[in-house]
């Protein structure tokens, strides 16, 4: 049986606890391996291996430092099959989605590691003679990371790259789901000269590793991806603590289609961004709002192509839905189906949990389509994580848009519509943090800032640029070369 142990100070560690967990495959049931199931004492480790290798790390160039997330990038390159095939064992998403994923962190390393030769700075005319002004981002330091399953090397990425080439040293706790892709992402950065320390993977619970980490004084800030709830507990606990703390969390993201949109093209958009990942991105489409004119031609389209999405293993190429992450989920997706019926919902697809043919030894969800759905519905205001999704009829985009912004989350959002006027309104109106026009709600570039508005965030972003400002502390520096003391606002007054 495969064993996953801690990595810290650049050693592969069992953990104080000695004691390890079942890692199993969501479509099959299999017992992948074990992983270790660490304890408070180990965070102190990985802590103090962190602040060492920090002092040192700080200290070398930028561009230096980005030369490891070339041979980062480099290493993905060579490993994206088998990274990819990790992924879809662990957590279920189809093959070809898991291959999109390792390329968005072979993508971000090339990115950030060209970040090492900018790392831009101001710098501005001081207002007095003979006087410098400048401004550069220095590293905040060590920084917690606490991750979820249904990205688990995409989301680790956006947050390891950027803070590593801005000269942090990370303390990271995976989603207890994925462990064994957050053990090989490590292996990587190992095989690609990492200096000891500055990466240390401690796998346990989110209540012991996940609040060990949060609670540490010298954790200086926290980077946090995954739900709503747990967030804001984080956020509490944190806060407290004056650190840092970056939240991405939920959606309920809603495709829009206007009467005069290409409705095929709208298809192919929410079928991809409700049914892929089995539903399970933080960005999947679970509301579609549609214009009344052309709602009964877009449940028949729609109804047509969810009878041929495949169901099963991802790991057989010719699957479109894989399973969802485990049995707690399924049944979960289950209640909220038996809500939405009693809330009033007409269900037009799916609905159940699948067993036939051998599917009852993962946790398989039907795709499913409600129809008839209400703004205020639970099932058009919680987050459901499965593959269900609603529509929503409206008579405007003016109603659309109302809609749209009725939820208490803000990821993605997306509208097809031919007329630009309509789409430049929509563009402005969306209350996300991302907005596509004529394509689904998934499908961020890793170089524009990623997160969202209201309950998903709490204002930071995640990879682009953007991501260097949670990493990165600003210093303002001022030379002055005048031989005199000169009073800024009274002098020059
Ligand atoms: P989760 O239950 O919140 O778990 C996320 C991480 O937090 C896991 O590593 C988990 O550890 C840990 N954790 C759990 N309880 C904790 C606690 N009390 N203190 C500290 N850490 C704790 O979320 P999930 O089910 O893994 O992921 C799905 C959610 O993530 C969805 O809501 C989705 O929308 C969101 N998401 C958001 C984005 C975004 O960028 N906006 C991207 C992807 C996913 P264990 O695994 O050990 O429980
Ligand atoms: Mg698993």
């Amino acid at each position: 049986m495969k064993r996953y142990l801690n990595y810290i100070n650049g050693e592969w560690v069992e953990s104080s606890s000695k004691k390890y967990a079942a890692n199993t495959n969501p479509a099959t049931g299999e017992v992948l391996g074990e992983v270790a199931q660490s304890t408070q004492e180990d965070v102190e480790r990985a802590v103090q291996a962190a602040k060492a290798a920090q002092k040192s790390w700080r200290l070398v160039p930028a561009p230096e430092r980005a030369e490891v997330l070339y041979r980062v990038a480099q290493l993905l390159k060579e490993r994206k099959e088998e990274l990819a095939q990790t992924i879809t064992k662990e957590m279920g998403k189809v093959i070809e989605e898991a291959r999109g994923e390792v390329q968005e962190a072979i993508d971000m390393a090339y990115y950030m590691a060209g970040e090492g030769r900018r790392l831009v700075g101001e710098t501005v005319p001081s207002e007095l003679r003979n006087k410098f002004a400048m401004s550069i981002r220095v590293p905040v330091g060590i920084a917690g990371f606490i991750t979820p399953w249904n990205f688990p090397i995409a989301i680790a990425s956006w947050k390891s790259l950027p803070a590593l080439v801005a000269g942090n040293a990370i303390v990271w706790k995976p989603a207890s789901e994925t462990p064994f892709i957050a053990a090989e992402f490590v292996r990587v950065y190992e095989d690609a000269g990492l200096p000891k320390g500055l990466i240390n993977l401690v796998f346990g619970s989110g209540s012991v590793v996940g609040n060990a980490i949060v609670d540490h004084p010298e954790i200086d800030l926290i980077s946090f991806t995954g739900s709503n709830e747990v967030g804001k507990q984080i956020n509490e606990r944190a806060g407290g603590l004056l650190k840092r703390t970056s939240l991405e969390m939920g959606g309920k993201n809603a495709v829009t289609v206007l009467e005069d949109a290409d409705l095929d093209l709208a298809v192919d958009g929410i079928i991809w961004s409700a049914y892929g990942t089995s539903g399970q991105r933080c960005t999947a489409c679970s509301r579609i709002i549609v214009h009344e004119a052309v709602k009964e031609e877009l449940e028949t389209k729609l109804l047509a192509r969810i009878a041929q999405l495949r169901v099963g293993d991802g790991l057989d190429e010719s699957i479109d839905v894989g399973p969802v992450i485990n049995r707690s989920s399924l049944e979960k997706i289950a209640q909220y189906v038996h809500i939405g019926v009693e809330e009033g919902a007409k269900l037009l697809a799916g609905g159940e949990i699948l067993t036939e043919n051998g599917l009852d030894k993962g946790n398989f969800f039907a795709p499913t389509l409600f129809t008839d759905v209400t703004a205020d519905m639970r099932i058009a205001q919680e987050e459901i994580f499965g593959p269900v999704a609603s529509i929503i009829p409206v008579k405007s985009l003016e109603e659309a848009i109302e809609v749209n912004n009725s939820v208490a989350f803000g990821l993605s959002s997306s509208i097809f519509t031919q007329d630009i006027n309509k789409a430049f309104a929509a563009m402005r109106d969306l209350d996300t943090g991302i907005v596509y026009v004529n394509a689904g709600t998934t499908g961020a570039e890793i170089h524009l800032p990623f997160g969202g508005t209201k309950g998903t965030g709490n204002g930071h972003r995640d990879s682009g640029v953007a991501a260097l400002d949670v990493f990165t502390e600003w210093k303002s520096i001022y030379v002055d070369y005048s031989g005199k003391l000169q009073r800024a606002q009274i002098d020059n007054n």
